[in-house]
This record gives C-alpha cells, structure tokens and sequence, in this order.
C-alpha cells in the first residue's frame, strides 16, 4: 500500500510532463501485483471489437465460427506446430508497427522466455512462412487455440495486454493450450458455483479435453482464471475444494507445470 501511495504521489507530482510511455510504464508498476485472470477480464471487459474481428469465448478464445464454440479447437484436429529435425520447433511471429519499443520489449521478453524452457522459438517472420503468429493490438487480450495455418492474429492490446504474465498466456494458447479450469478433471479441484455466474456465460465453464499431458491440476497455472472471473453479484464463480481458502489463480508468470506440459506435448 505504502508502496503504491508513493507512485500516486509521484505521478502526481510530475503527470504534467509524462511522457505516454512513461505513465503506462507506471500503470504497469501499480497493476504488477494483479493475477493474469484479473488483468485478462479487466482488458477485455468493455469490448467494442471491430466487424473483421473474432468471435471469443472462455473471456480470451478467439474461434472462427460459431460452430467451434462446443468443440476442443485443438484437441479435435492438428493443432500442434512443427517440429524440425533438430528437435525445436520455430514458431514465426510478426509484431504489428502500432508499439512503442518499451511495448515491443514486454512481447519480446515473454517470447524468448520460451526458449530457455522448452524446445519452442519464437523466431521474426520470413518470407516464405506459411504460418505464423500476427501479434497486434486489436480490441482486448485473445488468441486461438492451437496452430491454425496462414496468418493467425494474437491480440496484445495497448489498452492492458502488456505484462509478462498475459504474453505468455495468450502465446501458451497459440500453442494449443486451453484453461485449467476447463480441464475434465477440474471438479475434483474447483467447485463452479454456477448460480453466480454472469446469465450465458456458463459455458466457459464447459469442461473440455485439454491437453494435460499427466501433469497435475495446478491452481498456479498462468492459464488458471481467478475466484471471481465471469461474476455477475461479486460472488466467487469458482472455490477450491476441498480446502476453500487455497489460493488459487493469482499467477504472474508460467508455472513449473505450464512449462512441464509445454515440454511434454511437444517432446521437447
Ligand atoms: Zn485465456
């Protein structure tokens, strides 16, 4: 508290000649304590997405028609990124013009964060990719699920997308990852309290077939949403069970089972 009563003072000292770049890097330093789930719905709370944009579930999941809403994007077809003959997998990516470099700098720290824990590199687009991951500021945080073939957007919104924790959340998802609390196993750990639940939105509660890879449920998983998400009464939409007050979903970066699945599903 004390600590962020000083950077209100100080932004208040000085907010008449901040920079742009420097009073979000500021927002940033006063949001570092939030969860990626809290971050993820603040960013996609009031969306006004454009007509060419996709349609989302679960809060962040792009899906290209309605059709894809009931089915496991990934687990239902090919979603997985090649691997080379040398073990890694190179996953191409372009980073839209619209950043500013201390932007551009939180999206490249969380891509490179993969290649010292797994097999996966992010590498820059090259002529001649066909696929690869567009990284853009459209309207909030979101991406599809898995490999989709040409040009797939991830969404990193100037607007509160850029935190290490987010990067890699969206990014685990373009490798074919979907939520914790989404997985078939998750009543024997979370007790959805659909009663509280936003009216239709209890489908981003369906579970689903993720792609566990025999890692344990993980209350710490960067890909976990927090008590409240989709709340309609400021009730918890999710308690751990059996142990009510373990605190669960507050994940600022990937966990050690992220990244163990991660290196599982693509023998890294
Ligand atoms: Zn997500």
């Amino acid at each position: 508290m004390l600590v962020f009563s000083w950077s209100l003072v100080a932004l208040l000292l000085v907010s008449s000649s901040l920079a742009e770049e420097d009073v979000a890097t500021m927002e940033e330093d006063m949001s570092r304590e939030l969860s990626v789930g809290e971050l993820l719905e603040r960013a996609n709370r009031d969306r006004n997405p454009d007509l060419d944009e996709p349609i989302l579930i679960e809060g962040d999941i792009a899906i290209k028609s309605e059709a894809d809403r009931n089915a496991d994007p990934c687990t239902s077809r090919n979603c997985l990124w090649r691997k080379w003959t040398n073990g890694k997998v190179y996953i191409p990516y372009y980073i839209a013009n619209h950043y500013s470099s201390r932007e551009i700098s939180i999206i490249t720290r969380g891509l490179e964060s993969f290649s010292s824990m797994s097999c996966i590199h992010f590498r820059p687009y090259q002529n001649g990719d066909n696929e690869w991951l567009s990284i853009e500021s459209r309207d909030g945080c979101y991406s599809y699920v898995g490999r989709q073939g040409g040009a797939q957007t991830v969404s990193l919104s100037r607007q509160g997308c850029l935190y290490h924790s987010t990067v890699q959340h969206e990014l685990l998802h373009a490798l074919g990852f979907n939520h914790e609390q989404t997985r078939s196993d998750r009543d024997s750990y979370i007790s959805v309290q659909w009663e509280n639940i936003i009216d239709g939105m209890a489908y981003n509660f369906n579970k689903i077939a993720t792609l566990n890879q025999g890692t344990p449920y993980d209350y710490n998983s960067v890909m976990q949403y927090e008590r409240y998400a989709f709340s309609k009464n400021g009730r918890a939409t999710m308690v751990p069970i059996p142990n009510s007050n373990v605190s669960f979903g507050q994940a600022t970066q990937m966990s050690k089972n992220d990244i163990d699945r991660l290196n599982r599903l693509y023998q890294c």
